[in-house]
């Protein structure tokens, strides 16, 4: 369903689907801190077969990510021109399952040692070296000293508007929720196939080994519907507890939000790979970087993060994205208003949090 704003640009909703929640990451806020990571796995996943779960992480850009390599394992759908329709996307593409080594295997470290009985000296992994983990890779990045570069990409569930996971569940187990087009997993219709897990091309849904179902991102559901003891609405944790308060939270047909503004009216929040063909509901603002310098120190006027490298990300819409920050970045410096500078410097919650637009 497509509906149409008062600017003529179209929000596409999936069928059925009253509202779609969304959300705006500005990478050129992320301080790689994990806070989000921390705040995500206290609240919902620190045992009983979720050990290994990270249902928000922030990995280092270039990098192999987590699970390892999961840009290379397929899932979503192919493109329309692929499948020769006119349509949105193709058929659906089966991915691979990461193995238990491409997420990594969480490892005990030498507490006791260390902290109770002065036995050890260092504090280090048990057992076997890992080989492999969330982070595992992280400042690494690309490029030759003195124009090195990295960034970092935190990552939820995208609640797709067209969500392959929830097409790859034979049992209809996975479902959007009408009201705000959340994506959740039925425990009670789960069988744990994990067709979704390889349905998935961002990897975002987790098996649980001991359960036997999966699970993941619920987009904290629970804090929006202001299930805490205040009866507050909240947004979800990962966005609450960031320390450069860099995720804006709200619903993406809500013409008078920040989400449709950047999005749809400036074209300056992108999805991560779009050619995955799932329409993701978390865009990003993409990085920016000084130029690159000589050894002496010397401006060179080349991009430090390559351009065709956030092109792979982020497609071919980035370039404009960037453009059009930097006009805007230029009239601020000419003392001139901007309302895109003032939506991604806000500091207003009210502003960068709308979950009650539609309450
Ligand atoms: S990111 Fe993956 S798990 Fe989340 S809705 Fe899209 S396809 Fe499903
Ligand atoms: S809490 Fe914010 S700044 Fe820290 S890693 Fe997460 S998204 Fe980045």
């Amino acid at each position: 369903m497509s509906l149409q704003g008062e600017d003529g640009a179209t929000v596409e909703l999936a069928d059925g689907i009253e509202h779609q929640v969304a959300m705006v990451m500005d990478l050129n806020k992320c301080i790689g801190c994990q806070t989000c990571t921390v705040a995500c796995k206290k609240l919902w996943t620190e045992g009983g077969g979720r050990e290994y779960m990270y249902w928000n992480n922030v990995e280092t850009k270039p990098g192999r990510g987590y699970p390892r390599d999961w840009e290379e394992k397929g899932g979503g759908f192919a493109s329309a021109e692929q499948a020769g329709q006119e349509d949105v996307h193709g058929e659906r593409e089966v991915g691979e399952l990461p193995s238990e080594e491409d997420w990594g295997r969480p490892w005990e470290f030498n507490h006791g040692e260390i902290f109770y009985d002065g036995s050890d000296e260092s504090l280090r992994p048990q057992g076997e070296p890992p080989e492999w983990g969330p982070n595992w890779d992280e400042d690494q990045g690309a490029g030759e000293y003195p124009n090195s570069y990295y960034f970092y990409l935190p990552r939820i569930c995208n609640h797709c508007t067209h969500p392959s996971c929830a097409e790859a569940c034979p049992r209809k187990a996975l479902y959007k929720r009408e009201e705000d087009g959340i994506v959740l997993v039925d425990q009670e219709r789960c069988r744990g196939y994990r067709y979704c897990v390889e349905g998935c091309p961002y990897n975002k849904v987790h098996f649980n080994v001991l359960k036997k179902k999966s699970e993941k991102c619920i987009f904290c559901y629970p804090r929006k519907e202001a299930e805490g003891p205040d009866d507050e609405v909240r947004p979800p944790a990962c966005a609450s507890e960031c320390p450069p308060q860099l995720r804006l939270v709200g619903f993406l047909d809500d013409e008078d939000g920040p989400i449709y503004k950047l999005v749809e009216e400036y074209g300056v929040a992108l999805r991560l790979h779009p050619e995955f063909h799932t329409q993701p509901n978390v865009y990003y603002v993409p990085p920016f970087a000084p130029p690159q310098h000589t050894e002496d120190g010397e401006t060179v006027d080349v991009d430090r993060i390559p351009r065709p490298y956030l092109e792979e990300l982020f497609g071919e819409d980035v370039h404009d994205a960037l453009d059009t920050i930097e006009r805007h970045r230029d009239r601020v410096r000419r003392g001139e208003d901007s309302e895109l500078m003032d939506l991604l410097t806000t500091q207003d919650l009210a502003r960068q949090y709308r979950l009650e637009a539609f309450e």
